[in-house]
């Protein structure tokens, strides 16, 4: 195998290469030339500028990562695929408690890239996305069921990035078909899964471990949960004794939260529901003379793409200024961002722009991540995407 993978030669490093900086991206730019025929999705072996072994990846020019690196080794040792996979599992085993829904291969960051695999107990959900993970899908498949003892599979690669990579959508069951949905178990909450309709994989699992701080700190009877897709912090906070309102645009997420609220054995009283763009409903509640102690703002990506950032930016500002006037004295406002470009001081710079308009001051009282299923890898900061801030707000 080793004398005929075509080997990829980088150019000399402006600031440090890929092979050097220890990111498994390597752009067009960084590229002097290949020798020899690569296919799209084909595997190369990646050399220095010096000829120094830099790793093993698969390759695809439609895309500015052209390649991206699945060892820091010359060669891929023998069933690389599946010892990663074990590697992932062996991660959470060790540091995801009190659920049977969660990440077990979240790409670059297990040294997957493309690859996504989520286990919502006897079924796991997979996405690919990418042409080079897209080439590995049986092995990969395979791994997940032997590795994870996944009952059934089911495929949601439609993330628009595959367009990128030249890949058309796929869903649906790979191999036998298993139910629709599964109700899955995170701390008191249940949730029922859709896995045909629901966002991502189903669940929006990075925000477990917030969604449970959240409940066990007691910040208050009266909360708002903005953005909260099918409930998430809502039934939390609900059953831990809240009374809330939870807002999103998607009238089907609305269904399905409604559908949980029934399931976790909640009333609407406890746990109302409203279908509204956060933007307008903002404004009308405080319009109402509405007031609330805590407030969680779970807003969408609203930066794929670093040219978006200003305007988010100021959609932030705003949605952050709206929810400070709805806070009593003192209340607390946790507000996180899942996009890699608005990073976590942008967002509190945005916090502290919004307190100042306001005349209000903050505190910080918790930092805020993505779950432990979500590992961070410092050398990959695309890894480090979900960030929050938990503030106390009170007035200046
Ligand atoms: N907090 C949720 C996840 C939120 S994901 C949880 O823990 O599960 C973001 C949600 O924002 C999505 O459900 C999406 O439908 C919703 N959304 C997007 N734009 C919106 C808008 N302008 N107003 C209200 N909701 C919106």
């Amino acid at each position: 195998m080793r004398s005929k993978t075509p080997v990829l030669t980088l150019k000399k490093p402006a600031r440090g290469g890929a092979g050097r900086t220890g990111h498994c991206w390597i752009y067009r730019s960084q590229i002097a030339g290949v020798d020899g025929p690569v296919e799209p999705g084909g595997i190369v072996q990646v050399r220095s500028d010096k000829g120094y072994p830099v790793g093993v990846g698969y390759y695809n020019d439609r895309s500015e990562i052209v390649v991206r690196l699945l060892t820091f080794q010359d060669t891929l040792p023998e069933g690389w695929l599946r010892s990663k996979v074990e590697a992932a599992a062996a991660w959470r085993k060790r540091f995801v408690r009190d659920t049977d829904a969660c990440r077990i291969v979240a790409s670059e960051a297990d040294g997957l890239p493309g690859l996504i695999v989520d286990l919502y107990g006897e079924t796991a959900v997979v996405q690919f996305l990418t042409l080079g993970m897209e080439r590995l899908r049986e092995p990969a498949v395979e791994a997940v069921r032997s590795v994870l003892g996944a009952e059934t599979v089911y495929e949601r690669s439609d993330a628009p990035s595959r367009q990128i990579e030249g890949l058309e959508p796929r869903t649906g069951w790979i191999g036998a078909a298993g139910a629709a949905f599964a109700e899955v178990r995170e701390g008191k909450v249940r949730y029922k899964v859709h896995f045909e309709q629901g966002h991502k994989t189903g669940l929006y699992l990075d925000q477990r471990e917030n969604r449970m701080l959240l409940a066990s700190m007691g910040l208050g009877a009266r909360a708002l949960d903005v953005f909260c897709y099918e409930g998430g912090f809502g039934l939390h906070l609900a059953l831990s004794g809240c009374r809330v309102t939870g807002i999103d645009a998607q009238a089907d997420a609305i269904a399905r939260a409604e559908e949980n609220r029934s399931l976790n054995g909640l009333t609407p009283d406890q746990l109302r529901f409203k279908t509204a763009n956060a933007f307008d409903e903002l404004k009308a509640l405080e319009k109402a003379g509405e007031r609330f102690d805590q407030i969680i703002l779970d807003p969408p990506s609203f930066v794929r793409r670093k040219e978006a950032l200003e305007g988010a930016v100021s959609g932030y500002k705003e949605l952050i200024l709206r929810s400070m006037k709805l806070l009593e004295e003192g209340g607390f406002l946790s507000v996180y961002s899942c996009s890699y470009h608005m990073d976590e001081h942008l967002l509190l710079q945005t916090s502290m722009a919004a307190a100042w308009d306001t005349r209000k001051d903050l505190r910080v009282v918790r930092f805020l991540r993505q779950s432990q299923d979500h590992p961070i890898h410092p050398f990959v900061p695309e890894t480090y995407y979900l960030k929050g801030f938990l503030f106390q707000v009170k007035g200046r």
